[in-house]
């Protein structure tokens, strides 16, 4: 389980049901997946577990089922898309999508939402847009819907929207480019926020499961 059952007041309270699934998250904490194919899945779980969520790792459809919220890594989308067709998970990604699940994608996951991947955002995210090996950058952004100060982006070999339909909503761009998106309760993401120890971003989805 996570660090929060040995710790502070939950310590005392039942993990699991008897009779129920041992792998629920306690009542109140929301269940958020991490596609975990490949990529750097495991910064986002810390961050998920300090906000009070619960991650699970999504390997196959199975591991969707009663999912909150998904979270689509960076990392690389041409194994990442062999990786998805492996397990047979495009089908059941739309779905969960269909039925208003919040997803955030980062990077690689942005790439994976797009028109020509899982066909989710009405856009098309160009790979390694900034230029293959030298513009991994790190860059200070306004990101509308986010208050405070400026998220601190970290970009590696970082996708941008190449183009998109009016249902998409631009959040923040980097020399013109949208590297921020949002279309309902889709987000998507050009560079790694938990990287940066940035938070705001697993917040704003969290705040879509309710909304
Ligand atoms: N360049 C990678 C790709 O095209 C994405 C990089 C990343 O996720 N950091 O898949």
């Amino acid at each position: 389980m996570s660090e929060r059952a040995t710790a502070g007041t939950l310590a005392s309270q039942p993990t699991a049901r008897p009779d129920g699934p041992t792998d629920d998250a306690p009542a109140g904490y929301p269940t958020v997946g991490i596609l975990a194919l490949q990529g750097d899945f495991e910064a986002h779980a810390k961050i998920l577990v300090q906000l009070g969520a619960e991650p699970r790792e999504v390997r196959v459809p199975a591991d969707l089922d009663g999912l909150d919220a998904l979270i689509i890594p960076g990392g690389e989308s041409t194994v990442m898309t062999l990786g998805i067709e492996r397990e047979q998970l495009a089908e059941p990604l739309r779905e969960l999508a269909a039925r208003g699940t919040p997803i955030l994608g980062t990077c690689a996951g942005m790439i994976m939402l797009d028109r020509r991947h899982l066909g989710l955002l009405d856009g098309v995210a160009e790979r390694n847009a900034f230029g293959r090996q030298t513009r991994s950058f790190e860059a200070d952004l306004e990101l509308d819907g986010v208050s405070g100060p400026p998220v601190h982006a970290v970009f590696i070999r970082a996708p941008w929207i190449a183009e998109h339909g009016p249902k998409l909503k631009v959040l923040a761009e980097v020399d013109g480019h949208p590297v921020a998106v949002r279309q309902e309760k889709l987000i998507a993401i050009s560079f790694h926020p938990e990287l940066s120890g940035e938070t705001r971003l697993h917040e704003l989805l969290l705040a879509l499961i309710s909304d």
